[in-house]
């Protein structure tokens, strides 16, 4: 049978994974018509903005969106169109973890999927490959086939394919661009096998055929949340280890780097800092120990679990060295926290470990500044909001103040804590932020960011994760 070639993709999901994803694959296949939806129609219209004022903050993103948007890549809210025409439909959907009811706080909530997956039945009127791009539970394309054989029109044949997403937020262009590895996960039939090579079609476009992995849909499924979970156990590695240097006097940089010259260890992801974020880590972990636990696996389960409570550690050990520092008492003291987003080069707040920083020096009274160059001022709200649900907006404007600058946050300030790695900020002008600051001038630094020698010699009084206090 000849190859299945594929002109039209359509994307479900026009968030940080679907849009900026499928945007490189209209850049790199100017053959292929890739159409984005989603039901949110602020998001479409930012996608469509005339001056490309694009929902998502992405380094490089605004040039490939310029460069094919209206040539063959579309946005729009118009779900049925879409799953009409494409070949091939990316499901790019969210999976948060369950708020409430069976696996509350732990499971995936599968509603996204299953919603999408339904309507792709409903709507199809020819046969289609589906692809879970979302972070799923290993088995949700079994469910997703139930879903869509039970639900389809005569003639329609559904073909699933797992294409997890590897890409990291604030580099998701050069990851897109260049990916260590593009995986496919199909079912070892003549069909399954014929879709992956279709989709391993699409990605051939840019991606060695070396670099494109194809296993089996659970191997593919399972390995997405695996990788998560190991590399969010590098991070909370280190930080455990952060908290043997501060109590000994070994320094977490020295040892990260005597530690990754291993080359079976390798130097990457090994930096101590006040705790990992994001959308992913903490969430996929989470599925993973549910997983465990519904497969009675115990303790599994436990050792992953682990890895989430020693992140959770490291943020509450982060903001009771702040407060022990300031004399055992923060009320009414000003602190600024300089960054807001999870991580450098993204607008992303989600798990943001400021947001946990700053709930617990509100909840000690302090008054906080925040500045971040990228996260909007209604984010912030929404965020403070969400994590102190009993203290209304009101009070939390009482006590926060966004800023437009990391100088205007240090103002009056007895303490800058550093809770994003911007370059911003180890390039601002140190010297006059000690000069507008109380004395004596705290600086904790979440982030291993800035050079803690040339600020002492300032004046500044410096914390940094990974050794002794100031
Ligand atoms: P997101 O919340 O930014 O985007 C998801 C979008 O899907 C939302 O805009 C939502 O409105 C839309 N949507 C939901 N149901 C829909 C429906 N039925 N029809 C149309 N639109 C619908 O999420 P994201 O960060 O892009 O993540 C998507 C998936 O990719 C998740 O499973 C996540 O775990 C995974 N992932 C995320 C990252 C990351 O860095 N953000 C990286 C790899 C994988």
């Amino acid at each position: 049978m000849a190859p299945i070639k594929v002109s039209k993709i359509l994307c479900i999901g026009a968030g940080y994974v679907g849009g900026p994803t499928c945007a490189v694959i209209a850049l790199k296949c100017p053959h292929i018509t890739v159409t984005i939806v989603d039901l949110n129609k602020a998001r479409i219209d930012a996608w469509n903005s005339p001056d490309f004022k694009l929902p998502i903050y992405e380094p490089g993103l605004e040039d490939v969106v310029r460069a094919c948007r209206g040539r063959n890549l579309f946005f729009s809210t118009d779900v049925e169109k879409g799953i009409r025409e494409a070949e091939l439909i990316f499901v790019s959907v969210n999976t948060p973890t369950k708020k409430s009811g069976v696996g509350a706080g732990f499971a995936a909530d599968l509603n996204y999927v299953e919603l999408a997956t339904r309507q792709i039945a409903a709507v199809a009127t020819s046969s289609k490959i589906v692809v879970e791009k979302s972070t799923v539970p290993c088995r949700t394309a079994e469910s997703m086939r139930t879903i869509l054989e039970a639900n389809s029109k005569p003639g329609c044949h559904f073909d699933i394919l797992s294409n997890p997403e590897f890409l990291a937020e604030g580099t998701a262009i050069s990851d897109l661009f260049n990916p260590d590895r593009v995986l496919i996960g199909s079912l070892q039939t003549p069909e399954g096998k014929d879709a992956c090579a279709a989709l391993a079609g699409v990605y051939a476009n840019w991606v060695s055929p070396a670099q494109i992995l194809t296993v089996g849909l659970w191997s593919s499924e399972l390995s997405k949340l695996a990788a998560n979970a190991m590399l969010a156990q590098r991070i909370s590695s280190v930080n455990a280890l952060s908290a043997i240097c501060e109590a000994t006097g070994a320094n977490i940089d020295e040892v990260a780097n005597a530690v990754g010259y291993d080359s079976r260890v390798g130097p990457k992801f090994l930096k101590a800092s006040v705790g990992f974020g994001g959308s992913c880590f903490q969430k996929d972990i989470l599925n993973l120990v549910y997983l465990s636990e519904s497969l009675h696996l115990p303790e599994v389960a436990a050792y992953w679990r682990q890895v989430v409570e020693m992140n959770e550690y490291q943020k509450r050990r982060f903001s009771k060295r702040v407060v022990d520092t300031l004399f055992n008492t923060i009320t009414g003291k000003r602190i600024a926290v300089l960054g807001f987003a999870f991580k450098a080069d993204t607008g992303d707040t989600r798990e943001s470990a400021a947001i946990t920083l700053i709930r617990d020096f509100q909840s000690e009274r302090a008054l906080v500044n925040v500045y971040d160059p990228q996260v909007v001022e209604e984010q912030i709200w929404l965020d403070l909001t969400e994590a102190s649900p009993n203290v209304p907006l009101d009070s939390i404007k009482k006590q926060v103040k966004i800023c437009g600058s990391a100088l205007e946050a240090c103002r009056d300030a007895e303490a800058v804590v550093i809770a994003t790695e911007w370059k911003e900020f180890k390039e601002i002008d140190w010297s006059e932020v000690y000069k507008h600051m109380k004395k004596p001038a705290f600086v904790f630094d979440g982030r291993l960011l800035v050079d803690a020698a040339k600020l002492t010699e300032i004046g500044f009084k410096v914390n940094t994760i990974g050794r002794p206090g100031a």
